[in-house]
């Protein structure tokens, strides 16, 4: 508005220079005194229609202005109220995965507290009970505290020459006590894969992508992991087991999200965390990450940095 009126003074002052002037050189080379020069009445109502345009002009920018400024300014704070929203629900969702255990652990521990009777037994029953708890519990603020190291962490990850494969060989053997539970059939198909890359990131990406691969595998089952690099380095883990329905993939790199088939079944625990803190990782390294799933066919995570 400082600008508009400004210009408009500008204007303002310009044309009633002109008119002035106009006037005066009327009155100068008027040959004949008789002849009528400009009537100052007209001089002063076009001075004032002038004026009113230039108002008029003005309002109708302030209108303008003041109506595309207020749905502008929604528009840039949607992301911003967006993001407080899912800071809201993320620290409502975590306050819940930590209350859970700790009613549970509050609860054995009143009962037994209460219990004039209670022997060597029962309370290593309720230790050992508890102490469920507290892992459950610590595997929770693992990982959120591995979600918070990988968000946005780009500049402060040490970034060096690492190959996929050796990384891939290295989890295999670190989960081999899980391979083995579920008589698992791993297929490995590695090709030297170098890239710039946080080791510990991928670690705990492939550590990740495996778990779950295990996880939803039937036992029995078959995974297929991946590694190439053509014009990209290529990370992929494919297993044959639960899938995910079409409808929930968008959903499952979201913090807390997880698909029914899993939250249904008991042997699969977990806190939907996981997917969230791969993507973060494959965002960190400025990768993609792709989902291909049927249900009861398997399950196909592709990496793509
Ligand atoms: P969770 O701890 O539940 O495994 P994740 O973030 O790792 O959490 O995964 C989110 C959800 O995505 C899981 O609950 C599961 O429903 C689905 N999911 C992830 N990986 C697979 C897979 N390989 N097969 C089937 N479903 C999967």
């Amino acid at each position: 508005m400082f600008i508009s009126i400004s210009f408009s003074a500008f204007i303002y002052k310009g044309a009633t220079f002109e008119l002035n002037r106009i006037e005066k050189m009327q009155r100068v080379r008027r040959p004949v005194p008789a002849m009528p020069g400009i009537d100052p009445e007209i001089i002063e109502e076009t001075k004032n229609r002038i004026t009113l345009s230039l108002t008029l002009i003005n309002l109708l920018i302030l209108g303008v202005s003041g109506t595309a400024g207020y749905f502008l300014a929604g528009k840039t704070l949607e992301p911003i109220s967006q993001i407080l929203d899912d800071q809201k629900k993320f620290v409502s969702d975590a306050s819940h995965e930590l209350r859970t255990p700790l009613t549970s652990m509050k609860t054995e521990i009143e009962v037994a507290l209460r219990d004039k009777k209670l022997n060597l037994r029962n309370s290593r029953a309720l230790l050992s009970s508890n102490l469920e708890e507290v892992n459950k519990m610590q595997k929770l603020s693992n990982y959120l505290l591995t979600l918070n190291r990988y968000q946005d962490n780009r500049n402060v990850l040490e970034f060096k020459k690492t190959d996929l494969k050796n990384i891939v060989e290295k989890v295999v053997k670190r989960f081999s006590t899980q391979i083995k539970e579920k008589n698992i059939t791993i297929q490995l198909k590695l090709k030297k894969t170098e890239i710039q890359a946080n080791e510990n990131a991928l670690e705990e990406l492939c550590s990740i992508l495996l778990d779950n691969a295990i996880k939803y595998s039937n036992k029995g089952g078959k995974v297929i992991i991946k590694t190439d690099k053509k014009t990209h380095a290529i990370l992929e883990v494919v297993d044959f087991g639960v899938g995910i329905q079409k409808s929930e993939i968008p959903h499952i790199f979201n913090r807390f999200y997880r698909a029914d088939s899993s939250r249904n079944k008991q042997n699969t625990d977990g806190y939907g965390l996981g997917l969230a803190i791969a993507k973060n990782i494959v965002d960190t390294h400025k990768g993609k990450i792709e989902v291909t799933s049927k249900p009861n066919y398997g399950s196909t995570f592709k990496i793509v940095i």
